[in-house]
């Protein structure tokens, strides 16, 4: 028999406990280190979980709105904050709870404490009663994922949030500031908008979402541009002065000309950073590159051969699914099995109103890299499922290889494009051709049609849309 390995994971978010359940699961014996109670990192506690439960509070609001149009009218909502946030409380506590039990299940040591490496194979602990206690590891996974970017110079301010605060949820402001158009702050934008705030965006790029494709903003922008206060667009926060009722915030335009207004709430969500400071890294061969995340190899090994690393603080994209999926390579790679992280989709969703998800190859890339590509669309004005919802404001968006016809990419917006992205996932990941979608016989009437429509449109042949092939 041989002697199981001894794992250490430091960090249990969604990359951490991913990969210390496969390690249970094929043998290996295994401990968690985080800080928490229980495992679930920021993406339960503090990000993904947390975000959606209030998004979905928030699209109920939106949709019952909405429903006026049809002739189904509804009073203004009267909204218990705080039953809001003891609702989202019990989320986060059923699944970080839920978590912990599969911990114990598998038989894996937790230690809630802080992990700092003393060298290349010993860690030491110092737990939250103030002991210490050293563990010596074969082999060990570090994920202590990001926290959020701050700006320079700003004052400190309880009137200025960042996303762990907002999600706090503890008053929704009547007017409020969200400096950053990332995901993170249109989505928290969204949750307070639908709250009854007066949400202003301020980005310093010429657009939203920068990195999306534009066709796919584009359609978030024309709904948002008239439910927001303003969306203020290259332009830069030159100043925030604290006062006792709220923030006044000077702004720089593109031509430097300079404006201020008063905001009773500001959230500062300008990107994360790698949590990667302060964990005794200088006692390992581990590197650890200009924007502070660590190298690691295919296999997200570092480059201290027994250390592992995954996650946000392994690089961009900074997403729960990615970490998990790096986790389980990790796991693997240590069990000596054959493997490497090598996707070629990884998907990305924007939880907003309407969502934004794509995956694979993006359009804004292929121009940027020169490649020839078929583009092919399918606005939802053409499905019968979207007219059924009202909601015909959404795009389905392939991107094809135009000699072998191979699917490169796929992206969507409209309502739930972040339910059916993963179809163009596993379309990338299988070598799927346009043909095969064209083939597939999807559901009708649903959004998930418009995928086999753009695919029919590659050939001219889109049961919905007349647009020959030329
Ligand atoms: P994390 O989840 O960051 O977990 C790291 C863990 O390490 C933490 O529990 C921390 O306590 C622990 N730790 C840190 N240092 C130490 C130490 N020295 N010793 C012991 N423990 C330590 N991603 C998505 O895919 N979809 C979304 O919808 C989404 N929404 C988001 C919304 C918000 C508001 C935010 C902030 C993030 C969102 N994300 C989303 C991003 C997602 O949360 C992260 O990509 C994901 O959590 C990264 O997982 P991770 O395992 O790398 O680390």
């Amino acid at each position: 028999m041989n002697t199981p390995i001894q794992l250490v994971v430091i960090g249990a978010g969604p990359g951490g406990y991913a990969a210390a359940f496969l390690a249970a699961d094929l043998g290996l014996n295994v401990t968690i280190v985080d800080r928490e109670t229980n495992p679930g990192g920021v993406c339960l506690y503090r990000g993904c979980i947390p975000s959606k439960a209030f998004l979905h509070a928030a699209a109920i609001i939106s949709e019952a709105k909405h429903a006026k149009t049809f002739g189904i009218e509804f009073n203004a909502p009267n909204i218990d904050i705080n039953k809001l946030r003891d609702w989202k409380k019990s989320v986060v506590t059923k699944l970080t709870a839920g978590l912990g039990a599969l911990t114990r299940a598998r038989k894996i040591k937790y230690i809630q404490g802080e992990a700092f490496f003393l060298n290349s194979n010993t860690i030491r602990v110092k737990k939250m009663d103030g002991t210490t206690e050293e563990i010596p590891f074969q082999k060990a996974i570090l994920a202590t994922g990001s926290r959020p970017a701050v700006i320079p110079h700003l004052p400190q301010s309880p009137h200025i949030w960042d996303s762990t605060t907002a999600l706090q949820m503890d008053q929704v402001p009547a007017k409020l500031l969200v400096v950053g158009g990332g995901y993170i702050g249109m989505e928290l934008g969204t949750v307070y908008h639908e709250l009854g705030s007066q949400v202003s965006i301020v980005e310093m790029t010429p657009g939203l979402l920068p990195g999306a494709d534009r066709d796919l903003t584009d359609v978030l922008y024309k709904r948002v541009k008239n439910l927001f206060s303003k969306i203020m667009l290259e332009t830069k926060v030159a100043k925030m002065e604290s006062h006792d009722n709220g923030i006044t915030v000077t702004f720089a335009d593109k031509e430097g000309k300079e404006f201020k207004e008063d905001y009773e709430k500001v959230l500062v969500s300008v990107g994360r950073k790698p949590n990667s400071e302060n964990l005794g890294l200088e006692n390992t061969k581990i590197k650890v590159t200009a924007r502070g995340f660590i190298e690691v190899n295919d296999q997200r090994q570092t480059t201290d051969p027994d250390i592992y690393a995954i996650g946000d603080i392994a690089g961009d994209p900074m997403l729960a699914h990615k970490a998990s999926h790096e986790g389980r390579v990790a796991v693997e790679a240590i069990a000596g099995h054959k493997v490497a992280f090598e996707p070629q989709a990884i998907p990305a969703v924007v939880f907003t109103d309407p969502e934004i998800a794509w995956c694979g190859l993006t359009e804004t890339d292929a121009a940027k890299a020169g490649r020839e590509v078929a583009v092919v669309k399918f606005p939802w004005a053409a499905s019968g499922r979207a007219l059924t919802l009202d909601r015909t404001d959404g795009l389905t968006k392939l991107i094809i290889d135009p000699k072998t016809q191979r699917v490169l990419g796929m992206a969507i917006v409209g309502v739930g494009a972040g339910e059916m992205i993963a179809e163009g996932v596993i379309a990338i990941e299988m070598g799927a051709v346009a043909q095969d979608l064209k083939l597939s016989i999807h559901p009708h009437p649903t959004l998930s049609e418009t995928v086999m429509e753009t695919a029919e449109g590659f050939f001219g042949q889109s049961t919905h849309i007349y647009k020959p092939k030329r």
